[in-house]
């Protein structure tokens, strides 16, 4: 598969490491702009205001985090600062450029940017922005995705629809950033057949990169509730090691794989136990297509439109999410700190 390791590796000639920075960012499907209670798997208790007041400055997070990778890694060349948790494009857009600019210019070894956000919470003044700073540094923007079926979406609370993903998608496209989908594969009712409609999907929508998670529970959420009370069953280790490898046949070859599968902290995590031991599944993984023969990209059927040629839409960002942008000056996003 085309890994982001060796992706970094060919773009920046060495050794590149994320470093995630919470940058003091909420969500519209946690304070009401959208909905309240945030995503099912979402651990967003620390999205609230009182916590926010907490945050170490930015500059602090990105210095301390460097220094961290730099004593675990021999011979790290380069840093992607990387706005991880919450919703990271909801703010006046001159706060995020603000912010993302700080990141850029603080070390030299800073060479890009990750962000992560909904695909509801693009306005064209947020996108116009992030395409500007994309003339001058790499830039990542990562879609929650999920899934490309709605009612997938429903069952997680993420409070928009996969049309709104299509939109911003047929937005984002061709602006010199690249566009990272996040999936979930093991959603609860969603069959086989339908996550390789989404792994479809990506080619359909052109997006440059995919993170494919498992699903996963983690304590203090409502799915790990539900996982806990028996209501939920996670997918096995053998079908999502087949699962994965069927998805990754189906997209380009060309579009990079930046996560396999996803786990959380031991003492957070709750269901499936399998996906602590990462590297063992990715070989497990990579040697199921070697055990097949195939490669990524073996199943990619090309879409009847080019991404390139998909007409560009207006702008559908909910007018909720545009009120809270525009007027965010009055909430805890500017305890953002230099
Ligand atoms: S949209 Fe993202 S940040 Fe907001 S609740 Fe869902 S997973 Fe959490």
């Amino acid at each position: 598969m085309n890994s982001f390791g060796a992706f970094l590796k060919r773009k920046f000639g060495g050794r590149t490491q994320r470093v995630s920075i919470d940058a003091g960012f909420t969500c519209p499907n946690v304070d009401g702009a959208v909905a309240r209670g945030g995503c099912n798997f979402c651990d967003n208790r620390s999205f609230s205001p009182s916590r926010r007041v907490r945050l170490r400055r930015v500059s602090e997070q990105l210095q301390s985090g460097m220094e961290t990778v730099r004593a675990r890694y021999d011979k790290v060349s380069s840093f992607i600062a990387y706005f991880q948790p919450a919703t990271n494009t909801y703010a006046p857009v001159e706060q995020l450029q603000e912010v993302y600019e700080l990141a850029m210019s603080l070390d030299e070894q800073v060479v890009g940017l990750a962000i992560g956000t909904r695909p509801d919470c693009v306005p064209e003044s947020v996108l116009s922005m992030i395409q500007r700073l994309a003339d001058q540094t790499y830039v990542s923007l990562e879609y929650g995705m999920q899934t490309m079926h709605d009612p997938g979406l429903v069952w997680m609370n993420r409070a928009h629809t996969h049309a709104d993903m299509v939109n911003a998608m047929d937005r984002s496209r061709g602006r010199g950033f690249e566009c990272c989908a996040h999936v979930i594969l093991g959603i609860p009712g969603e069959t086989h057949e339908m996550m390789m409609q989404t792994a479809n999907e990506i080619g359909v929508l052109g997006f440059d990169a995919v993170k494919i998670h498992n699903l996963y529970a983690v304590k203090g959420t409502p799915l790990g509730q539900q996982v806990l009370d028996g209501d939920i069953k996670m997918m096995e280790r053998d079908d999502y090691v087949a699962t994965v490898v069927d998805f990754l046949e189906r997209i380009p070859p060309e579009v990079v794989v930046e996560r396999i599968s996803g786990d959380a902290p031991k003492n957070f995590l709750i269901a499936p136990q399998w996906c602590r031991e990462k590297s063992k599944l990715r070989i497990d993984i990579e040697a199921e297509f070697r055990r097949r023969g195939t490669v990524q990209g073996s199943r990619f059927v090309k879409p009847q439109v080019e991404p390139a040629e998909r007409p560009v839409p207006v702008d559908l960002t909910p007018q909720s999410i545009r009120n809270q942008i525009e007027t965010r000056g009055r909430l805890p996003v500017l305890k953002i700190q230099q």
